[in-house]
């Protein structure tokens, strides 16, 4: 049994993650397991160093223990180029030259949970163009959904407590896996890494739930296990929304300034008790 906590420096942590952290840690320590820390910092222009110091300093005030030193995505740069060179060799992605200003232009793109759905303008260029292109102009790497949805049929999850889930992957469209300035996106280094990283319980918030849709595909593509999932309720600040980066009154650093006990923080979040003010919500 192992699972992980995989923050992104990209702000301080708040009382949000400190809820995902001490359950994944919880849920490894009672079942005598392993727990990890992941720092998801693929996003070289978002991440910064400072917010990774201060994330682990966060959990060591917490009390959250972690077996080995944390992975670093930002030094995984090959398992994610070897997956991306599987994927173009088998014809499931495909370059796409689109701007954003491109695809919010072409016609009232449809939502899913992913975001705007790719109206799919790049997917069949001849073969000429695309050679031609990808030498000149900016290019990311889409998957071709469809395709990959054929090939791996129906897939579901098991999501705690609330039984098997259907992945629906295609209502994401042909996300992007790859980009130029960022050489993974979140699902392919994820799913690459929790493979990896031998993960098999997935704990994390509910936000997170559609995500899954297509991290189960990648698995199938990959050959990869699927783990279990249970992805938890959020917690939401006194103005009942869910909390963000930008809520300081719920970053850890300004609790832990404060002089609160860390270790008795997580005990009583794993007890789903919550500071006055805060609650959990299912999205
Ligand atoms: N870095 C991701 C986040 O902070 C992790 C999500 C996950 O647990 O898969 O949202």
């Amino acid at each position: 049994m192992l699972t992980r906590f995989a923050p992104s420096p990209t702000g301080e942590l708040h009382l949000g993650h400190a809820y995902s952290a001490v359950l994944a840690h919880d849920a490894a320590r009672s079942a005598g397991g392993h727990f990890l820390i992941r720092i998801d910092d693929i996003d070289g222009s978002r991440s910064r160093e400072e917010f990774v110091g201060a994330s682990l300093a966060d959990l060591a005030w917490l009390g959250i223990g972690r077996d080995g030193d944390p992975v670093r995505q930002s030094a995984r740069l090959g398992p994610y180029a070897a997956a991306l060179d599987d994927l173009r060799a088998r014809g499931l992605v495909y370059p796409c030259f689109c701007t954003r200003a491109d695809i919010a232009a072409s016609l009232s793109a449809p939502h899913g949970p992913s975001g705007a759905i790719y109206p799919g303008t790049c997917r069949s260029l001849p073969d000429a163009e695309r050679q031609r292109r990808i030498v000149a102009e900016p290019h990311c790497w889409r998957l071709d959904m469809a395709r990959a949805v054929a090939e791996t049929g129906e897939l579901a999850w098991e999501e705690a407590e609330r039984g098997t889930r259907v992945a629906d992957p295609l209502a994401h469209g042909d996300i992007v896996l790859a980009r130029k300035d960022a050489p993974a996106s979140y699902h392919l280094a994820s799913t690459i890494d929790d493979a990896d990283m031998g993960v098999t319980h997935i704990i994390r918030g509910a936000d997170l739930i559609a995500s899954t849709d297509v991290h189960r595909l990648l698995q199938a593509l990959f050959d990869l296990p699927t783990p279990l999932y249970r992805h938890h309720a959020l917690v939401c600040g006194p103005d009942g929304k869910r909390l963000a980066k930008r809520d300081a009154a719920a970053s850890l650093g300004s609790l832990r300034a404060a002089g609160i006990d860390g270790a008795a923080l997580a005990a009583d979040l794993i007890a789903g008790r919550l500071p006055a003010g805060y609650s959990l919500q299912n999205p």
